[in-house]
């Protein structure tokens, strides 16, 4: 097999032997300092890295070189997305599942998780809870079971989510997060108006892949490999990938990683909307010390701040498997996106699940409420955000992408952030975050530097305390 960024084939675009030589390469020149300083230069013009460079700058040891990657991280995540975050939530509908993944607690061979699949009236008030706590953007999540959750069940749950208006409440875009699936069933999702299509690759390393799969129609890596060509080819030009950090060795992911978001970019001429990096956490049946892979939270960190780097236009995505800690460290180097108040089980949002029950996919690391997680973020400087205005305007695949390429989606996102903020803090707040989010306001504000975007956006949010909801740039 051949190395090609351009083939549709999974083992030509993420290649093994391109893999071996580059982390060849990268311990080689790992201490050569001439080219890591080209490398630097190069990620401090925003031009990206390749994933040779990337790599290089992984396994180099120098200090003041992984200062220097930590600084050019933070300058480049504001200069494209600017102090606002994300808010998130994840909405599992079903956990049946016919694979066999040994790091999942929903594998089949599971007797001890409760199998759970939401009704369309669960799903409705799982959702009234959700716009009930401020939330605007969901994640969904499901096993694969073709007979229990098959994609008609996913289709009209995301007609029973788009269609409930709750008091002032509505989930304004909905991400999904489903198996790897077929052109036409592609073309489904993006007819029912889905925002990101995500699927993790777990790891590219193809041999361990199918070992850590070794049972369901997820056991065949091309398909799975090969799944974001196909959701391209069915109309979806918004995608995001990842790896699950911990289940093989992180330098061959993170290359793999990168390879994959060349391939989008050199074949689709969009790389991917998103990259997330989960990283291994215990759960039913799931113990993450027989994992020998997993990562440190300084390598973690690194990951993150070189990701920044070498895709300096995708939005990074970090769920509550995290810790608030580590989750603090991460916002500044790169992560765009966050999960808040979330839950991993089937349910759970109006009521939690009874201790008897346990469906959860994984534990949370961070267990505290949006309020909790907004008024934190407020804390550190950033703008909570809830904006989803850019799929609604029709601002996705290469025209989203040419707007952030140019630096210019900062003009969007800073007015969107601060309106939705308002509407968080009109409609949900406790008083204390509510205080802090409208100081944060009227500061920031200020700073949006076009004149007309600001008189714009100081009117919404005056409607916005008006009762208007809904303003978007
Ligand atoms: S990772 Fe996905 S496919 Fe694998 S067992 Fe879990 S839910 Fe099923
Ligand atoms: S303006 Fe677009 S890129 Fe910015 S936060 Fe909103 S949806 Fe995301």
């Amino acid at each position: 097999m051949k190395y090609d960024p351009k083939s549709l084939q999974a083992e030509e675009f993420i290649n093994d032997g391109e893999i071996q030589e580059t982390l060849a390469y990268a311990e080689q020149n790992k201490a050569n300092r001439p080219l890591i300083e080209g490398i630097l230069e190069k990620a401090a013009q925003c031009k990206g890295l390749t994933h040779r460079e990337a790599a290089v700058l992984l396994d180099c040891e120098l200090e003041d070189v992984n200062r220097r990657v930590e600084e050019l991280a933070i300058q480049i995540k504001e200069r494209f997305y600017g102090r606002r975050i994300v808010l998130v939530a994840p909405l599992y509908l079903s956990n049946y599942c016919v694979n066999g993944c040994v790091y999942c607690p929903y594998h089949h061979q599971n007797k001890t998780i409760t199998r759970k699949k939401l009704t369309q009236e669960e799903i409705r008030r799982e959702v009234i809870a959700l716009q009930d706590m401020g939330h605007k953007r969901l994640a969904l999540e499901t096993g694969e079971d073709p007979q229990n959750c098959p994609i008609e069940y996913v289709l009209e749950s995301i007609r029973t989510i788009y269609s409930i208006k709750h008091k002032n409440g509505a989930i304004r875009r909905v991400n999904v997060n489903i198996a790897a699936t077929t052109v036409e069933n592609y073309r489904k999702l993006k007819e029912a108006e889905i925002g990101t299509y995500i699927l993790f690759q777990e790891t590219y390393h193809k041999e361990n892949y199918e070992k850590l799969h070794p049972t369901g129609p997820k056991h065949n890596y091309a398909y799975h490999t090969e799944a974001m060509d196909r959701a391209m080819e069915g109309g979806i030009d918004d995608v995001g990938i990842g790896v699950l950090f911990g289940l093989d060795l992180y330098r061959y992911d993170f290359v793999g990683l990168l390879m994959h978001a060349e391939h989008l970019e050199a074949v689709h001429g969009v790389g991917p909307h998103t990259i997330s990096v989960p990283r291994i956490r215990p759960a039913d049946d799931i113990n993450p010390e027989d994992f020998a892979n997993s990562i440190s939270d300084d390598m973690f960190a690194k990951i993150v701040a070189l990701i920044r780097l070498a895709v300096p236009y995708t939005g990074m995505i970090i769920s509550a498997r995290e810790s608030k800690k580590s989750r603090e460290r991460v916002l500044q180097l790169g992560v765009s996106q966050i999960g808040g108040g979330s839950r991993t089980s089937v349910g759970g949002y109006e009521e939690p699940e009874p201790e008897d029950e346990n469906s959860c996919q994984f534990d949370v690391s961070d267990n505290r409420t949006l309020d909790q997680v907004v008024d934190w973020l407020l804390r550190l400087g950033y703008i909570p955000s809830f904006c989803t205005a850019c799929y609604r305007e029709g601002r996705t695949g290469d025209r989203f992408m040419s707007l952030l390429k140019s630096g210019q989606i900062v003009n969007c996102c800073q007015p969107n952030a601060l309106m939705t903020l308002k509407e968080y803090l009109e409609d949900y707040a406790s008083p204390a975050t509510r205080e802090i989010g409208e100081q944060v306001i009227r500061e920031e504000l200020k700073k949006i530097p076009n004149e007309k975007v600001r008189r714009i956006a100081e009117e919404h949010i005056s409607d916005i305390h008006g009762g208007r909801r809904d303003f978007r740039f």
